[in-house]
């Protein structure tokens, strides 16, 4: 198809005002709009170029992937016609028509239009083609806004925030620490909000007037980049889990793809959007709603690409664009008040560049200071970091050498795989080793086409008729391994075993209600082939050992902790992930008082509170935490470590947790080194 005309048509000129008709009135149009524009990227930069230059818009536009974000700066005229063209098949196509247009002055009040164009950086149009709309790196690439939280209105964000409870709501900031640190939303106690009871919004809804309760916190994700959203939110997956989350931004775009982020990888369902932003709830409520300080926006810097001064009645460039007067930053030097980059000057970190909030005087002082030590600013976060760093013991001498001890039909690789995160995170404490258990499984397409012949078999027998084996033989799969077994893959393995009473037990519920109630737990079945595991673990020690400790997850946690209990030698602490006693391989007590294990132990278990908590062979979350338990409880409980958790991972990597993994390996590596 042919480009659309670069110029618009001599009627719509007249209509619409030519270009550079200094007489129109001066706009700002901010908009973005996600739509699939992957492979015509360039050609919609170009229907940019033709389009705005045609009309006399500068500013800036970025176009990516999925979607393109555009600051534009005109006459009214041709800013309106801009956005009837934009749903031409050559630009954004069908996906124009769900786009919120939003319109702001343009020019200040003084009509000093030149040197507010230049102050806000818009004075020429810069096009630019993207990776992604918002750069929300490769651990977001799953998450679409098709998967993006529901979009409320300023009036419905207002009165979900006015009802929530810290109990049950959760603001999330998806914005940068320096822009939430001059201006954020912040829900007052509930006694302020029933007092303030005529404080109805524009919508009319009223505040609560329910009992009084800790008010929804604001989360205000100390990260410098978008980029850092993702791993902010996992560190604090366990502040969002269960919680209704409302989370918002400046003008809208960022929390389509955050949002998308929470409720994909985080499982985090219950999760909202301000539809619009901080913008539109401005617009809307002005200084009389729940948003604090000042908005940040970006007008006088080229580089990025969100906001501009909308209704904010204030001069962009500033680094505020409305909000409250009231200063919710203070000054990075004194802690006095302040909510304001421009006074004298925009300051950065001497470290990372980020923004810091400084008060005049201060700014006085370290410009006079700039060239001694010292005199440059550290943000709050190189500060923390640093701050990390001076408090984190020095790193042990050697890694702590671990075995890992998969679980029911995995293997080694299997479980290689599912640790690789932790592995990166505790990488510089132990070295993982994993082995595999002795015993192979059918897959279940083997024990499937098992069955189909076993029933062929038998039929042939009751007719007479020749049997045949061999016919359709199973096919090889990836074999999957486990460390105890039933009866039946015993025999399948083994050949014949001698009735055992004692270690059929579990396998049937003929027995009574005792045996029924054993049979409950799946593993309880499996009690053969603990001889030929533990020896196979003594090959493995001497052959690829020696080892300080040796790590399970659930039949592997229950094998891990028979075989610590029994080789104290061999390994001198236990971490069991999801794990239970099996009967066919008890902890060995061989503590002082006779009753427990006296190895140093790490616990790590679900509570089975998480929705789908479902653990090993189908056990509910709640089985598998008791039995976990009572693992737990067969180790000392003096240099006994227990993580419980709410997600259904096997090894939670949050901060939290990852915080008593170091803190118990770092001692187990301290009691290494000194024995
Ligand atoms: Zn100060
Ligand atoms: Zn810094």
């Amino acid at each position: 198809s042919l480009p659309p005309p670069a110029q618009p048509m001599a009627s719509d000129a007249a209509e619409e005002g030519a270009p550079g008709d200094v007489d129109a009135t001066r706009q700002v149009l901010l908009y973005y709009c996600y739509a699939p524009l992957a492979g015509r990227e360039r050609d919609v930069a170009r229907w940019y170029e033709r389009d705005c230059g045609a009309r006399g818009l500068v500013g800036r536009v970025r176009v990516a992937a999925d979607g393109a974000n555009a600051t534009l700066r005109g006459s009214e005229r041709q800013l309106r016609a801009h956005q009837r063209a934009l749903g031409c098949a050559e630009a954004l196509g069908t996906a124009a028509a769900g786009v919120d247009f939003k319109y702001g002055p343009g020019e200040a009040a003084d009509g000093a239009d030149g040197a507010l164009a230049a102050q806000c950086g818009v004075d020429a149009l810069h096009v630019r083609v993207t990776g992604e709309l918002v750069t929300l790196g490769p651990r977001a690439a799953r998450a679409t806004v098709a998967d993006a939280g529901v979009h409320l209105s300023a009036q419905e964000w207002h009165a979900l925030a006015n009802a929530g409870t810290a109990a049950d709501t959760v603001l999330i900031d998806a914005r940068n620490a320096y822009e939430s640190a001059i201006g954020r939303f912040e829900v007052p106690a509930a006694e302020a909000r029933a007092s303030a009871g005529g404080d109805a919004g524009p919508g009319g809804t009223p505040a609560p007037t329910a009992a009084v309760e800790r008010p929804p916190p604001t989360l205000t994700p100390q990260i410098r980049q978008m980029s850092d959203f993702a791993q902010w939110a996992e560190d604090n997956e366990r502040a969002l889990r269960g919680k209704r989350c409302l989370m918002y931004c400046t003008g809208g775009v960022r929390c389509e793809r955050a949002s998308a982020y929470l409720r994909k990888e985080l499982g985090v369902l219950d999760c909202y959007q301000l539809s619009g932003g901080v913008h539109r709830y401005l617009d809307a409520y002005g200084t009389r709603g729940l948003f604090r300080g000042k908005l940040f926006v970006y007008d006088d810097r080229l580089a990025t690409d969100y906001g501009t001064t909308l209704g904010g009645g204030e001069h962009c460039g500033r680094g505020s664009g409305g909000g409250t007067s009231e200063a919710v930053g203070e000054c990075l030097g004194c802690g006095a008040p302040c909510s304001d980059y421009a006074v004298g000057g925009r300051q950065r970190c001497g470290k990372c560049r980020m923004l810091v909030v400084a008060c005049a005087a201060c700014n006085g002082a370290r410009a006079a200071a700039a060239d001694q030590a010292g005199g440059q600013w550290e943000c709050a976060l190189c500060a923390a970091a640093a701050a990390e760093r001076a408090r984190a013991p020095p790193p042990p001498q050697r890694r702590l050498r671990v075995l890992c001890l998969h679980g029911f039909r995995q293997t080694g690789k299997q479980l290689r795989g599912r640790l690789a995160k932790l592995r990166g995170k505790l990488g510089d404490l132990v070295d993982f080793k994993f082995a595999d258990a002795p015993h192979l499984l059918l897959s279940p397409r083997e024990w499937n086409e098992r069955q189909r012949a076993r029933r062929r078999l038998e039929c042939a027998d009751e007719q007479g008729g020749p049997k045949d084996e061999g016919h359709n033989a199973p096919a090889p799969a990836a074999p999957r391994r486990a460390w105890l077994v039933g009866r039946e893959d015993h025999e399948r393995l083994y050949g014949p075993v001698r009735a055992s009473p004692e270690r059929d037990a579990g396998a049937g519920a003929e027995g009574g209600a005792e045996d029924a109630a054993a049979a409950a737990t799946v593993w309880a079945a499996q009690r053969y082939g603990w001889e030929q595991s533990l020896a196979r673990l003594d090959e493995v020690t001497a052959a690829a050992g020696p080892f300080d400790g040796v790590l399970g997850f659930s039949q592997g946690a229950a094998v891990a902790a028979a075989l610590a209990s029994r080789r104290p030698e061999s390994f001198s602490f236990v971490v069991l992930a999801s794990g239970f006693e099996s009967p066919a391989a008890p902890v060995v007590a061989d503590s002082a008082d006779g009753a427990v294990s006296a190895v140093p132990s790490l616990h790590i278990y679900g509570d089975g509170s998480a929705e789908g908590d479902v653990g090993y062979g189908g056990a509910d979350g709640a089985r598998v935490a008791r039995e976990a338990e009572a693992l737990a409880a067969r180790f000392d409980a003096a240099s006994r470590v227990v993580v419980r958790h709410r997600c259904g991972h096997i090894m939670p990597t949050d901060k939290e947790a990852l915080v008593v993994y170091r803190k118990f390996l770092l001692g187990q590596a301290a009691a290494t080194a000194s024995s």
